[in-house]
């Protein structure tokens, strides 16, 4: 089984002893002594060792391989000799290949402290061989895993390296898999997360979490965040994979409600944040990948900017399925990839907006006919919100400080909302004082964190029987709902939308309608 494990950079015993009780508590395995900085007493770190609350790693890592240890190789050697001298001994250490490789001295040394095939001590203390490379992937990686693999002491395989892309995470279970070594290997950064969270679902020996957000390599979740969000009890070989796609995303709280939502439905699923650079290239080079990686079960993602329109062109180039009114829209916001392979394009924005809308209202969608629509802004989700409200029937007028952008959108979704007893027209932002809806929809950013004092209709006069429906979700709610409310307008958040875009999106993956009820909780908890 999977060890989580918490990395201490050990000041005192005191402390690190009381770290490693937390870690214990927070549902951690194993614990990984850094002992960089604390090699002024060796008895000490025997004690360190003997007295710790859980089982443990011992490293010093030198400054030469990103640690922090800058002393005498002689000298770290018997730091982590005396780790493996009391009553009670580590159940490994860690060591780089590079030192290991160098010194016949060092191997012998560290020979009578480790378990291998000729040890008749007894010792149970395994050899981790590591290495480590923060700036890429090394372009001898799999030279050196080979040589851990062979080396006579070594019983378990570690190698970490900066993630360029998600793609390394594909190598990284490869080389987890590949091996009758226990084995560790690590993505670091931002793009690397995926080889952390699903290490268990590859069998990997250890993951490394934090407690607080200082870890000791980059990329590192706490364990907070991987036993709570990314369901780290619940992963397995066959857990099915999902993420939010777009850059950036680290700050989508896409993982924190559907990652929610798969444990309320009890479907055996993990959501991660998957940040993918802008370019369709990289797009459709790394979804690709992650489907073709059929070990890795990659079922699905939520897109979001800059990738929405991308999407609709990777699945019409795999000879997918785009629903039709999504490539009218011309952006998806969500893909499937269905049990035979073949991959479906959808967009749950404009049905999360109009729902979003309905049930704010308690009215249905039919009812919404003949509404006069004020929606401000021209981007990718005006352009769901505008194909959603016009097929409804509704009078859209946009409002966009770039007018030939609402231009466009009337040129590209008029006729269908013509069809459909509904019409659209675009005017300048400049206009929007003197108009008189039923309904304002903000569709920029404007009003959002950090510039909460900020709101698209400063000055505008509401009137009480007026809708005002912010897609802005962060903060839920936005100077243009406070202003809008206290001038007696009925109000709907972002926030309503976001459950409302996603819920579709877990029923499509699980076949179990998306508990809504919980995404509002998820969301509140983070806040
Ligand atoms: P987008 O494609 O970048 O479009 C942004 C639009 O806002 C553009 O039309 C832009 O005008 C206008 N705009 C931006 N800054 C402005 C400013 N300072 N003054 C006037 N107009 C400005 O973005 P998007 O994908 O449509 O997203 C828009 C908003 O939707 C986001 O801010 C987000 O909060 C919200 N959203 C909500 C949900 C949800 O589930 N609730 C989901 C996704 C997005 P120009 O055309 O002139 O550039």
């Amino acid at each position: 089984m999977t060890k989580l494990t918490v990395p201490i950079m050990v000041q005192n015993i005191e402390h690190a002893h009381s770290y490693a009780a937390k870690a214990a508590e927070a549902g951690a395995d194993l614990v990984e002594y850094r002992i960089d900085l604390f090699t002024e007493d060796a008895k000490a770190v025997t004690e360190l060792v003997v007295e710790s609350p859980l089982p443990c790693i011992v490293t010093c890592r030198p400054t030469w391989e990103g640690g922090l240890y800058d002393g005498d190789e002689d000298a770290r050697i018997a730091f982590l000799e005396h780790a493996c001298v009391g009553v009670r001994k580590p159940a490994y250490i860690d060591l780089e290949l590079v030192a290991y490789e160098r010194s016949a001295n060092l191997r012998l040394k560290i020979k009578g402290v480790v378990d291998h095939a000729e040890q008749v001590k007894g010792i149970d203390t395994g050899l981790i061989l590591s290495s480590h490379d923060f700036e890429g992937r090394p372009k001898d990686l799999l030279q050196r895993v080979a040589k851990m693999a062979e080396a006579e002491l070594g019983r378990v395989i570690k190698v970490a390296w900066a993630a360029k892309s998600l793609r390394d995470n594909l190598e990284a279970f490869e080389i987890v898999q590949g091996n009758y070594k226990p084995t560790i290997a690590l993505c670091m950064g931002e793009h690397g997360l995926a080889s952390r969270v699903l290490a268990k679902k590859f069998g990997a020996l250890l993951t490394f979490a934090t407690l607080s957000d200082e870890g000791t390599a980059p990329g590192q979740p706490t364990v907070q965040a991987i036993k709570h969000v990314y369901r780290w009890d619940k992963l397995n070989e066959k857990t099915k994979v999902y993420g939010v796609i777009g850059e950036p995303v680290g700050h989508s709280l896409s993982p924190v409600i559907h990652n929610a939502g798969f444990e309320a439905v009890n479907f055996d699923g993990v959501y991660l944040p998957m940040p993918i650079e802008k370019s369709y290239e990289s797009f459709k080079a790394t979804v690709g990948s992650w489907i073709d990686q059929k070990d890795l079960d990659f079922k699905g993602a939520s897109v979001t900017i800059p990738h929405k329109e991308n999407l609709i062109r990777f699945v019409k180039e795999m000879d997918g399925e785009v629903e039709p009114l999504t490539e009218q829209i011309g952006a998806a916001n969500t893909l499937a990839v269905r049990d035979d392979g073949s991959l479906y394009a959808c967009n749950t924005d404009y049905a999360g907006a109009l729902d979003a809308v309905c049930g704010g209202l308690g009215i249905l969608r039919d009812d919404l006919a003949g509404k006069s629509i004020g929606l401000i802004g021209a981007g990718g989700v005006a352009r769901a919100i505008i194909a959603g409200f016009g097929g409804q029937g509704c009078d859209v007028q946009i409002y966009n400080r770039t007018m030939s952008k609402g231009e466009i959108l009337v040129e590209e979704l008029g006729v269908y909302a013509i069809d459909r007893g509904g019409s659209i027209i675009a005017a300048g932002l400049d206009k929007l004082m003197q108009s008189d809806c039923d309904v304002y929809i903000n569709c920029t950013p404007i009003g959002m964190l950090p510039k909460i004092d900020a709101s698209p209709m400063e000055g505008f006069a509401f009137k009480q029987n007026m809708i005002v429906f912010d897609t802005i979700y962060n903060p839920a709610e936005t100077k243009l709902l406070k202003d809008a409310k206290a001038a007696g307008c009925k109000t709907i958040s972002g926030m309503d939308m976001f459950v409302n875009q996603a819920a579709p999106q877990l029923e499509l993956w699980t076949g179990q309608a998306g508990p809504m009820d919980v995404f509002r909780e998820a969301l509140k908890n983070k806040r």
